[in-house]
């Protein structure tokens, strides 16, 4: 499949995957990139079906309000238990680790349609739990190519990294992550699923990653 990344500035990025009803949307990016990703979604000549959401952080779910507003029938897709950071309720649960909650939380006025858990599918992505950066973040890997929309499971600005250690060229995602230990066990989940492309959430697209992903879960060690 191609892939289609939106980017701010090549730091923040959104997907547009195909489906055969039109497209789904992965991510929002900040606030005022509705413009830009309707002009992407018209440029494919499909309308946006769907609008998921990796997890609650702000440079993620930024332009969401603008977007439901622009797409009134489009599903809004997140996991139930960062549907609740997007409500702005940042409680933790007793069996979470209880770190709080790191990175901006803005919220969004725009409610869920359906909330999803992971081994779902959403059109051909499959959901995976990838928690650590924030307690309900998920993946999706595109099953017809093996392409893993990673989200901030990993960052590429500068080098495949983890979130699970600060990195010095583009320490913003790991700075904003809840839990380390955890999403170290979910880098290595990651891994496991054998990607044929990784589409992160910061960064650009990189073929082939399996061995970029080894040498960067062992520097997250
Ligand atoms: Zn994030």
């Amino acid at each position: 499949m191609p892939i289609h990344r939106i980017t701010q500035l090549g730091l923040v990025n959104a997907y547009l995957v195909e489906e055969e009803d039109g497209l789904t949307l992965i991510d929002t990016m900040l606030p005022r990139a509705h413009k830009k990703i309707l002009a992407a979604a018209a440029s494919l000549g499909a309308p946006i079906e769907r609008i998921v959401l990796t997890h609650a952080h702000g440079d993620h779910i930024g332009s969401l309000d603008a977007l439901a507003t622009a797409l009134p029938d489009a599903e809004v897709v997140i996991s139930a238990r960062d549907a609740r950071f997007l409500a702005k309720d940042l409680s933790l649960d007793p069996g979470e680790p209880q770190d709080k909650p790191r990175g901006s939380y803005p919220g969004a006025k725009t409610r869920p349609t359906r909330t999803i858990a992971p081994g779902e599918r959403v059109g051909s992505l499959e959901v995976h739990a990838a928690p650590g950066h924030t307690p309900g973040q998920m993946a999706f890997l595109d099953t017809r190519d093996r392409t893993l929309y990673a989200a901030d499971t990993y960052t590429t600005v500068g080098g495949v990294a983890t979130t699970a250690k600060p990195k010095r060229r583009f320490p913003l995602a790991a700075m904003a992550t809840w839990h380390k230990p955890t999403a170290l066990e979910t880098a290595r989940a990651m891994r496991a699923l054998d990607p044929a492309r990784l589409a992160p959430g910061h960064g650009p697209v990189v073929e082939a990653p399996g061995a970029a992903m080894d040498r960067a879960i062992a520097r997250g060690a």
